[in-house]
């Protein structure tokens, strides 16, 4: 454990159950707010609906474009309905995509969002937003940002298909993996993480047996929020920078490139973040590398296992390198060119994290 530490806890109100998307009408008289615009993604109007008939009188509108990376005229368009309805808040319901374009609302024109996530993304607990011009991503940390509630409810995950319950999860533990190394790691946060991976690791191979496991969706979503929570609560390090670099300029899809790369990326740090490994392992319950169990635990749930199979070129790896350590960043391992070009290539290739210890 770090011995020195500052904690600042974000606030957070949460209810989590299964049926729990009924008591949002509690949670606007809580916050008191009387007319909302429900946000969705394609696709997911039906679950878009079910919220709105939830609220009742109180949804004054709802708009299903909510997309990846939230584009800037995506949101525009959002806040312009926004304040021609005169919405008094915003209930996002769906993954980071839908969180994401609340929170650009509540940017610009400070309406407080309930959020209602039905992935393991993690957005609805981080002050950090997210927006994109011209193939450009900005992202910044703001308070207001940071929804006043979040419901979860397990129900709403069923739907979400298997293979994207996976890797979703596994991008859920690449938050709590960074949180337990982060330069703020913090003992409390550390607890949650460490739990957050515990969680996941024990539910993914339920919905992966049965899609509709209660006890595997209430576990897995148990596990989000904690992870969630820890990466709002921390600076990400070398793992996001690398999935950063690989979305925003090759366009790989987000939580399969998470899913590959944390292996790698862990396997990295894990022998200068000892008390980090530790945690990992007693979670992942092993004695040995927390990398090489992640990787075999993905391969087991059938997740993609290699940048290649994601459609990366093996001649787009020194630029990623390039861009990844263009800046400086904290990291608990010191970061060259060399270092991240082989860790790149390791995982463009799917071999062992570390050193197969099946191998003579
Ligand atoms: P997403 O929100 O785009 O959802 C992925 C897909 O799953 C979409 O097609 C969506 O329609 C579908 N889907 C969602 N819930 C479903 C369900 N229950 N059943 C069936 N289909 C469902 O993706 P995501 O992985 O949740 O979020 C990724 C985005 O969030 C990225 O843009 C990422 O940068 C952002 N993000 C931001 C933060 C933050 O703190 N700001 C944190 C994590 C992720």
């Amino acid at each position: 454990m770090n011995p020195d530490f500052r904690y600042e806890a974000l606030p957070m109100r949460v209810r989590f159950g299964a049926g729990a998307v009924a008591s949002l009408p509690e949670e606007l008289d809580e916050i008191g707010l009387q007319r909302v615009l429900v946000l969705c993604s394609p696709g997911q109007e039906d679950t878009g609906e079910l919220v709105a008939s939830a609220l009742g009188e109180r949804c004054v509108g709802m708009r299903a474009d909510a997309v990846m990376h939230v584009p800037a005229d995506v949101a525009e368009r959002a806040r312009t309905e926004a304040v021609s309805m005169g919405a008094d808040g915003c209930v996002a319901v769906g993954g980071g995509s839908a969180i994401g374009l609340g929170k650009a609302i509540a940017l610009k024109h400070d309406l407080p969002i309930v959020a209602v996530p039905t992935t393991y993304a993690g957005s609805e607990m981080t002050p950090v937003w997210g927006l994109t011009t011209d193939g450009r991503k900005e992202t910044g940390r703001d308070p207001k940002v940071l929804p006043r509630s979040v419901v979860y409810d397990p129900e709403l995950t069923l739907s979400l298909p298997v293979g994207m319950s996976v890797t979703s999860g596994i991008n859920a533990m690449a938050h709590a993996v960074e949180a337990l190394y982060a330069p703020d790691a913090t003992p409390i946060i550390s607890l949650m993480a460490e739990e957050g991976v515990r969680a996941l690791a024990a539910a993914l191979p339920l919905i992966v047996a049965d899609s509709a496991d209660a006890d595997g969706r209430n576990k897995a979503l148990y596990g989000a929020w904690l992870c969630g929570a820890a990466l709002g609560a921390t600076t990400m390090s070398l793992h996001h920078k690398l999935c950063h670099a690989l979305g925003g300029t090759l366009n790989l899809p987000h939580s399969d490139t998470h899913t590959v790369v944390l292996p790698y990326a862990l396997a990295f740090n894990e022998p200068y973040a000892p008390d980090a490994a530790a945690a990992l392992s007693c979670a992942l319950g092993v004695s040995e590398s927390p990398a090489n169990r992640l990787w075999q635990l993905s391969r087991e749930l059938g997740a993609p296992h290699s940048l290649a199979e994601l459609g990366m070129q093996e001649s787009d790896i020194e630029r990623i390198a390039e861009e990844v350590t263009s800046r400086s960043y904290g990291n608990p391992r010191p970061i060259t060119y060399d270092s991240v070009r082989d860790l790149l290539s390791a995982a463009w290739a799917g071999q062992w994290p570390v050193a197969d210890p099946a191998s003579p």
